[in-house]
């Protein structure tokens, strides 16, 4: 989580210090007050940013601000929940950047087609407000300026009416400026404008690290690049529909260009269609979202709020329709792993594409930007540096299990793939992230037993990572998961495999080898746990020992027939610490020097059992707990065990064997 959040807050740190770059840039080119202004600004942002609020200064401050914001953009759901019906999540995404009913197949979708972006209220819809503020205040015969003035204002009112998110504060800022040239004719570089609109951060430096912001700090420079390059090279060769044509082409492949780092890095994806999607959903949006607006803002008086309501219900369709169909091209979207040096060449290779988009003289930066992109394609290619080391990761998915092994040459086997909800799984919130973040392969995937805990992310995590095999102990258990997991393993062409004891897999000097369950054995048996997969990982002369949900009968069982396999310096406690499991015989037969327990905070089951605790600690073993440390990193050279939790990292001491 730590890495996740460092990465957000880098990407925060790019917008700053490219905002600031343009601040300088323009200072140097002579545009005054605005840019020096904007400098001042940059340099205090990079402040406010490196210090992450404490709320030790004005705790009450902090807190009337966020309660008054959050109780006014509740009051928006409400009636936008009330106005908008079965059209409710897409409008409260849309009008108030609230993306907590979209359900996660859909965020898939928008993600593929390559308009997310769209979802997440990119400063774009502000825009498009003010505008339509304006042109409507023109059509009510106000002169130039009172127009201006009275679009500033709704604009204003808009964005604090929703509670004022930060892509939408971001843009207002930045319109506030713009505006504000042309009430008082002096002309400001836009990208000045930009620039001081990409200082919301100072405000709420956690803005740094909202995705929405960032999104739209880069789709706002996008479009100024698409602008500046339109108007230096190609404006004068295109006439009539097709400069329309050829301008907003231009607008949205660049557009979509300079987002990708971002996109691939948080989304995991980079959507090839994009640049035809947004062509098409642009307009409807731009019809669409005055329409919301209005509604929202009539919203007392529900029947004209209805009426607005049925009267963009066709345009949010054939946004929601276009988005269906962008998806559902074959090739629509590539997954993609970053890491955080693909992620920063991606990212350099964007900042010079916007500078050649916008330079008199492109071909330098140009050619600076392919070779980052060439760079960026070959770094994934460079062997590592020869560190001959296996990993054990032990996700922190709540009440549930899920462990990934990692080979010395970053190929992954998943055991296990955390619970699902209601609205998800932890395949999509915890598994994908974690792996497309560290990037390598998905070789294998193993199933303990078919219990929603286990097996409730594995169907979306199968789907999108391809594994070669899946591995399971066949145990007929119906959850609606381990179903889907099954369907989709089908649909996908992944081998299926029944375990055996005596199975093994090896990769890159990883022998997985199963213990268990004997089909003998499960015959009869009505509790999954009990044929849970018994798997002994070995790398050099370091063992671990996973054990799913296994309880007593089952160790009995392992005890009868492999008593002298069980010896692990490392054990994934069986059943999340439950009393059910980790009898004295069994835990003397593995006699582990680490214990890992994965386990929820605060579960209903009451695990882990102090008894089970209580056994581990008598023997002297180290005990690490999701619950409490969040994901646990163990990685061996095959001799040496270092253990990396709660950012720290420390060998674990054989000592602890001295009895
Ligand atoms: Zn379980």
């Amino acid at each position: 989580m730590g890495g996740l959040i460092a990465g957000f807050a880098g990407y925060g740190w790019i917008c700053v210090a490219a905002s600031a770059t343009v601040a300088v840039a323009s200072a140097i080119r002579g545009r005054g007050t605005w840019s020096a202004l904007a400098m001042v600004t940059a340099a205090a942002a990079v402040i406010a940013v490196s210090s992450p609020p404490t709320g030790k200064t004005h705790p009450e401050v902090v807190s009337t601000r966020t309660d008054l914001l959050g109780r006014v953009r509740a009051r928006a759901a409400r009636s936008i929940d009330r106005t908008f019906g079965d059209d409710a999540p897409l409008a409260r995404a849309l009008l108030i950047a609230d993306q907590h009913q979209i359900p996660p197949e859909m965020r898939d979708r928008y993600a593929a087609a390559g308009l997310i972006h769209m979802l997440s209220i990119s400063g774009l819809h502000v825009a498009v407000i003010a505008a339509a503020m304006e042109l409507l205040f023109q059509v009510a015969r106000l002169s130039r300026r009172a127009s201006l003035l009275g679009a500033f204002i709704t604009t204003a009112i808009y964005v604090a009416v929703i509670g004022a998110p930060p892509p939408a504060l971001r843009s207002a800022a930045m319109l506030g400026v713009a505006m504000a040239s042309r009430i008082f004719q002096r002309p400001t570089s836009p990208w000045a404008a930009w620039a001081l609109g990409a200082f919301v951060p100072l405000a709420a430096p956690r803005t740094a690290i909202d995705v929405g912001y960032q999104l739209s700090v880069l789709g706002m420079c996008a479009l100024l690049a698409a602008g500046s390059l339109w108007r230096r090279h190609l404006a004068s060769r295109l006439d009539g529909w097709k400069a329309k044509l050829g301008r907003e082409l231009v607008t949205s492949v660049i557009a979509c260009a300079v987002t990708a780092p971002l996109v691939a890095w948080v989304f995991g994806r980079i959507s090839l269609i994009a640049p035809v999607s947004n062509l098409i959903a642009a307009p409807v949006i731009t019809l669409a979202q005055p329409v919301l607006f209005l509604a929202l803002l009539v919203a007392p008086f529900e029947s004209v709020a209805r009426f607005l309501a049925q009267a963009v219900h066709p345009l949010l369709f054939a946004f929601d329709w276009i988005a269906w169909r962008a998806a559902s091209v074959p090739g629509a979207a590539i997954t993609v792993s970053t890491t955080l040096v693909t992620a920063m060449f991606g990212a350099a290779a964007a900042v010079a594409f916007v500078i050649a988009c916008s330079s008199r003289f492109p071909t330098r930066p140009a050619i600076a930007g392919l070779s980052m992109l060439a760079t960026m394609a070959v770094v994934p290619v460079i062997p590592g540096g020869g560190a001959r080391e296996m990993e054990m990761h032990l996700l922190d998915v709540g009440q549930g299990d899920a462990i990934l092994l990692r080979t010395d040459r970053g190929r992954w086997v998943l055991f296990d793939a955390g619970p699902s909800w209601q609205s998800g799984d932890a395949g999509r919130s915890v598994i994908l992230p974690y792996l497309l973040r560290r990037g390598g392969s998905l070789e294998a995937f193993v199933l303990s037993h078919p219990h929603t805990d286990h097996v409730g992310g594995a169907a979306t995590v199968l789907k999108a990572l391809h594994p070669h095999a899946y591995w399971d102990a066949a145990f007929a258990g119906g959850s609606g998961s381990y179903i889907a997991s099954l369907t989709t393993a089908k649909a996908e062409g992944i081998e299926w495999h029944r375990v055996h004891p005596g199975d093994s897999i090896q990769l890159d000097g990883v022998g997985i080898r199963f213990l268990a369950p004997d089909s003998a054995w499960t015959v009869g048996l009505k509790d999954p746990n009990l044929a849970s997969t018994i798997a002994l990982v070995q790398y050099g002369v370091v063992r671990f020992l996973l054990v799913g949900d296994a309880e007593q009968p089952e160790e009995d069982w392992l005890l009868e027939h492999h008593r002298d396999e069980l010896r692990a310096q490392i054990l994934k406690v069986g059943h999340h610490g439950s009393s059910t499991s980790s009898s004295d015989a069994f835990l003397a037969a593995v006699h582990p020097e680490l214990a890992l327990i994965s386990v929820g905070a605060r579960n209903i089951y009451g695990h882990p059992s102090p008894d089970v605790l209580r056994a581990l600690a008598v023997a002297g073993v180290e005990v690490l707990r999701t619950d409490e440390a969040g994901s646990i990193i163990v990685r061996t050279d095959g001799t040496r065990v270092e253990i990396e939790a709660k950012g720290e990292k420390w060998e674990l001491s054989h000592d602890s064997l001295a009895h």
